[in-house]
């Protein structure tokens, strides 16, 4: 089987088919419409091996989370998935592996009327990257630097999930098998907020997506925004599976500083009752994070990423 074979197989076989797309899979590129009223979102990720998911991982979860992710930062940015591009290198030609592979990621894609127009097979360490390009209507962009002095801090759904998700695919903690369950697909098949980056428009200020962990994604926006916030620990939404699994300092911990989540991270100028959000906090002028309990007691406990920048 050779590169073209693979292609045919598994990746030009799509039951999306976009009347955007000009030109797919099949020549030296592809060619596309972007409507006159919207702009053009881009962002491209890369997961290796070993690096970004536990070797192990199964085929469907990583193709899955490859495009998760991607949609991920077009949601935090409020824009509209469209086309993809996949780049991927191999190890072998394993058509199991390819089969499941690219079963999760169609369903990803299907889910969301994504198009694959092209990409790329190399043989190598096995390395996925793909580009996501969306639209969004003209400056209606949600940018890391639009918070505002005032504005309330909300997350989506629950955070440290995949953190402690993560934990136990590598054996560290074991779980009850409920637990485990919920927790590992967090961590392996992340749900992109697509839908609520697309109702944000308008009404959020800045947004971000968590992959890095809350305090340095929150990091990143007070910092091209030039403000600071306070962040109630007490406050972040903890997952029952969380909860149960470990004490509570220690679901905060994860819940402040755990990668993988995919949620958003959001500041708005006014209140928002909507039972998905969470407020966590408020964006103020003095430039830190200041992490605290409800009651004002200072946080102790360990903090990664920008607490001072
Ligand atoms: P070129 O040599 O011009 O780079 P390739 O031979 O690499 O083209 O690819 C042939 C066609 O298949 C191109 O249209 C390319 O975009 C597409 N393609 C290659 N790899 C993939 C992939 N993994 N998924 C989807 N399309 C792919
Ligand atoms: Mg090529």
């Amino acid at each position: 089987m050779n590169e073209f074979d693979i292609i045919a197989q598994f990746f030009a076989k799509q039951i999306v088919t976009r009347p955007d797309v000009i030109l797919g899979i099949g020549d030296d590129c592809a060619i596309v419409e972007v409507p006159a009223d919207q702009q053009l979102a881009i962002t491209t990720d890369t997961l290796v091996a070993g690096v970004h998911f536990p070797t192990d991982t199964p085929a469907f979860d990583i193709g899955y989370k490859s495009l998760a992710v991607n949609l991920s930062d077009l949601a935090a940015m409020g824009a509209t998935p469209a086309w993809i591009t996949l780049a991927l290198t191999l190890p072998e030609k394993n058509v199991r592996w390819l089969t499941e592979f690219s079963r999760g990621l169609f369903e990803l894609a299907q889910r969301y009327q994504i198009q694959l127009i092209g990409g790329d097979i190399t043989r190598g360490p096995l390395t996925i990257t793909i580009e996501a390009k969306g639209f969004i209507p003209k400056n209606q962009a949600l940018k890391r630097s639009a918070a505002k002095v005032g504005d309330l801090i909300y997350v989506t759904n629950t955070l440290g999930d995949a953190a402690l998700g993560l934990l136990c695919a590598e054996k560290k903690i074991s779980l009850q098998p409920d637990y485990q369950t919920y927790l590992l697909s967090r961590l392996n098949r992340p749900e992109p907020r697509v839908e609520i980056g697309e109702q944000l428009r308008g009404i959020a200020h800045a947004a971000i997506d968590i992959s890095d962990g809350l305090a340095a994604d929150l990091g990143h926006i007070l910092e091209k925004s030039q403000v600071g916030a306070t962040v109630y620990v007490d406050a972040l939404p903890l997952s029952e599976a969380l909860l149960r699994s470990v004490a509570t300092p220690q679901a905060i911990e994860l819940a402040l500083n755990g990668g993988d989540d995919y949620e958003l991270c959001f500041t708005a100028p006014k209140e928002i009752h909507d039972s998905r959000f969470t407020c966590i906090g408020i964006i103020t002028q003095t430039l830190r994070l200041n992490l605290l309990y409800k009651d004002e007691r200072p946080y102790s406990g360990k903090v990664n990423g920008y607490q001072h920048f």
